[in-house]
């Protein structure tokens, strides 16, 4: 039998990092992966790379590159003529991008000197791991030694009975990028992360659009500023968002599918080409053998870790999307890197209180810290600073108006609490601001910090300003 010190089970963002991360500490690392592509071929990357974060921006960028030339290019004076979508070319391309980034850790594991044991890795101790190829049943399961023992093993689409998954008329966020033309009636379920940017996707591309959200209120954790002109905006791109609508069931023939829902007005019922269930993700510990192994669940089934992702099983960690916290790729990749400085005995730290958060609509959603209404709720006094992008010189010549940034201090202090943005690239100019939480830095510090003219950052420069109501352009 082999021996490690570290055995990673998982190769998505948490497992891959953590045993790059291992491998440069010195320690002998091995991953046990199992995902199979397209091909039948055992690929790393996990649902981030194949399924995720990266296939979703591919469409999410394609489509608006499209509705960009379609509804916007002409006020640049570009003339483009009846332009029409590939739809299969803009599969092939998400399709590359995945593979070349699965293959690019492929590469790093070798690089690194990291062993990928190809298979499905299960628990036998706190010291052994089983493992069984995958998609080939003659082989024979063999056992690896691991001093310490990560668990990476993920989350998968959550399902709901009236909406059970077809992969034909009812799909999942998996087959939703994957459609090899755009459905004319496109029903989502759940007005989430993820039903939003698929929504959006499929929108811009010219399908209608329904989305159906059981809760009364757009975008819950979001602060309420941003979520109440988010969904003005997504409504204004063609999105029927319909709140306090509850799917109660659905009936498919082979070219359409009704939904049953129940809103203020009773029972009602809508027919599409295509239905997406985008109702959350759960945590993966299907085989893993963590109950036998002494590795206890939640009852939601998360595998319970201390604040340093350390299972109650000696040596055993568990990190990422299996875990409690918020269920983003980065948060991950970090617990990843923190438990193994702490396995190769060195002090890490994970700050969740500076976990940025983005939803990849048009403008883009980002934040870190508290909303304002999470403040409001915890008696904490603080102040509050807003800038609105269309007061932006960089946002007027790129033909953006749309969004605000906001910023949120400690009344006496000025330590920032949150920060909010809605903006083109939010995505991006929400780094500056977690750097500040990270540095326990106050709104004087971004009011003072010269930021490039002209450029989007100027919008937080502004906001910062305005939090003791200095604020230049507004
Ligand atoms: P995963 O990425 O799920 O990886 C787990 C891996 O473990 C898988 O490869 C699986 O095959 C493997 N595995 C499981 N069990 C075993 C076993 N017993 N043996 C061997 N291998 C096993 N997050 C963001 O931060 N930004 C985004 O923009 C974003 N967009 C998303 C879009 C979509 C459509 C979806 C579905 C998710 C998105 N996410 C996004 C969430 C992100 O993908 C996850 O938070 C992230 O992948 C979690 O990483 P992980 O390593 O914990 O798990
Ligand atoms: P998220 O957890 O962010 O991915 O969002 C999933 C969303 O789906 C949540 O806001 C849920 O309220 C919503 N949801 C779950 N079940 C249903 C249902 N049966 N009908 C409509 N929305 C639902």
């Amino acid at each position: 039998m082999k021996n490690y010190d570290v055995v990673v089970i998982g190769g998505g963002p948490g497992g891959y990092v953590a045993a790059i991360r291992c491998a440069q500490l010195g320690l002998s690392t091995a991953c046990v992966e199992s995902w199979l592509d397209d091909e039948k071929q055992v690929v790393l990357g996990g649902t981030c790379l194949n399924v995720g974060c990266i296939p979703s921006k591919a469409l999410l960028d394609s489509s608006h590159h499209f509705s960009f030339i379609k509804n916007e290019a002409k006020e640049h004076g570009i003339n483009v003529s009846s332009p029409a979508m590939d739809i299969h070319r803009m599969i092939e391309r998400k399709k590359n991008i995945v593979s070349t980034l699965t293959q690019g850790i492929a590469g790093l594991f070798k690089k690194n000197k990291v062993d990928w044991l190809k298979g499905h890795g299960k628990l036998i101790s706190n010291s052994q791991i089983e493992v069984q190829a995958v998609g080939d049943d003659s082989s024979e399961a063999y056992q690896v030694g691991a001093g310490h023992i990560i668990i990476a093993t993920g989350s998968v689409p959550m399902s709901i009975p009236p909406a059970q998954v077809d992969n034909e008329m009812i799909v999942d966020s998996t087959g939703a990028l994957a459609f090899t033309d755009v459905p004319k009636r496109l029903g989502v379920i759940g007005a989430g992360v993820i039903g939003l940017e698929l929504g959006s996707v499929w929108n811009r591309l010219g399908a209608e659009v329904v989305i159906f959200e059981a809760l009364d209120e757009f975008l819950a954790p979001v602060d309420r500023q941003l979520a109440k002109e988010a969904e003005k905006l997504l409504r204004n791109q063609g999105l029927d968002i319909r709140l306090g609508a509850k799917v109660t069931g659905t009936g498919c023939n082979n070219r359409e599918v009704s939904v049953t829902y129940e809103d203020a007005e009773g029972k009602q019922q809508i027919v599409f080409d295509k239905l997406i269930v985008a109702v959350g993700r759960k945590p993966n510990t299907a085989g893993l053998g963590a109950n036998d192994a002494g590795v206890e669940l939640d009852q939601r089934g998360f595998i319970v870790v201390d604040e340093n992702c350390q299972t109650g099983l000696e040596n055993v960690y568990a990190i990422g999307d299996v875990v409690r916290g918020p269920m983003l790729a980065h948060k991950a990749s970090e617990e990843g890197v923190a438990v193994a400085e702490r396995i190769a005995g060195q002090k890490s730290h994970m700050n969740y209180d500076a976990i940025p958060w983005v939803i990849y609509t048009w403008p883009e959603i980002a934040w870190v810290g508290k909303t304002e209404q999470e403040l409001k709720a915890a008696g904490i006094d603080f102040k509050r600073g807003s800038f609105p992008i269309a007061a932006s010189g960089r946002a007027r010549a790129m033909g953006e108006v749309n969004g605000v940034i906001k910023m949120l201090s400690d009344a006496s202090s000025d330590r920032i609490l949150g920060i909010h943005i809605l903006a083109p690239n939010a995505s991006e100019l929400i780094s500056e601001a977690v750097l500040a939480v990270e540095f326990d830095g106050s709104s004087e510090d971004i009011a003072r910090t010269i930021h490039a003219h002209p450029t989007l950052a100027e919008a937080l420069h502004e906001a910062a300003l305005a939090v003791d109501k200095r604020a230049i352009h507004f």
